[in-house]
């Protein structure tokens, strides 16, 4: 068995045995990725859970991700899969490859069996800080960047995967207070708590006024969503003050907002997500090595 390594340009070459030249281990196969053409080349024929098991991988060392399951990544699986058989050579000095393949000749006995799998964007999730679901407890340990009641505006909320229900993540380290002390609002006229425009109203017919409690231009449909009773106890714990320090606020007052959504009293809940920012931040950072014996 020649290793590819020491092969001379132009003669055939090996990719079992030493793999290098770019290739790397992926859930236990050798995986590289083509060039610019957004492709996976992994040794051998994979079964389309081994396929989905190496763009999971890669998925999550590339960028940080975690796929979710989804139509593409069915069809990807499905049509995007392509299990051949190649001829590699090794590239010259002067080539800008250090290796290239061809379609092998049905008869060539040094072939290869390789998977092509198509890498495209597929549903993901960030991989976060864990969290536990406030509604069931189970713990997540991704969040996506999305809209959700309390702010206007996107921000990282994880998502139960046994319950449903979807809760702002705690961010992992509080940020410089002083560098960021004003909250500017980019939509003057939109609603506080929502994504309501008065040209792309929520719901037809929503529309935005100045609210007294909380001292924020409000739409009709997030007014409705609390009690006045909830509002002023909203208000109470800082729910809509004006300043926010690099989204942190934000997500407190999302927090505070979806919690009183499902019917935990504002004071409460402001108390949860001071223990989910010490939690958050003690989570984040790496612990220390202590000796035992
Ligand atoms: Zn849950
Ligand atoms: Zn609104
Ligand atoms: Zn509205």
């Amino acid at each position: 068995m020649t290793e590819f390594t020491d092969a001379l340009p132009g003669q055939t070459f090996t990719m079992v045995g030493s793999v290098k030249e770019g290739f790397e281990t992926l859930y236990g196969i050798p995986t590289v990725a083509l060039g610019e053409d957004d492709r996976l080349m992994a040794l051998g024929h994979l079964p389309d859970r081994a396929v989905f098991a190496v763009l999971a991988a890669y998925h999550r060392r590339v960028w940080g991700y975690r796929i979710l399951s989804s139509r593409e990544l069915a069809d990807l699986t499905r049509h995007g899969t392509k299990r051949i058989r190649i001829t590699v050579v090794k590239g010259g000095q002067n080539d800008d490859h250090a290796w290239q393949f061809d379609d092998a000749d049905p008869e060539d006995p040094a072939a290869q069996t390789v998977t092509l799998i198509d890498v495209e964007l597929l549903a993901h999730e960030d991989v976060a800080v864990r969290s536990e679901c406030p509604a069931c407890t189970r713990a997540s340990w991704s969040t996506s960047l999305t809209a959700g009641p309390g702010r206007a505006g996107w921000g990282r909320y994880h998502r139960c995967l046994y319950c449903h229900h979807r809760w702002p993540a705690a961010p992992a380290h509080r940020p410089d207070l002083a560098k960021h002390p004003r909250w500017m609002p980019t939509r003057p006229n939109g609603c506080f708590a929502c994504s309501c425009l008065p040209d792309y109203p929520c719901t037809d017919g929503c529309t935005i006024e100045p609210d007294a409690v909380t001292g924020q231009l409000l739409c009709a449909s997030c007014r409705s969503q609390h009690t006045a009773d909830v509002w002023k106890q909203l208000v109470a714990v800082s729910y809509g003050t004006t300043t926010t320090f690099d989204g942190v606020d934000d997500q407190r007052d999302r927090w505070l907002y979806s919690e009183a959504l499902r019917g935990i009293p504002p004071a409460q809940a402001a108390r949860t997500w001071q223990h989910r920012l010490t939690l958050t931040s003690r989570r984040a950072t790496p612990r220390p090595r202590t000796a035992t014996t």
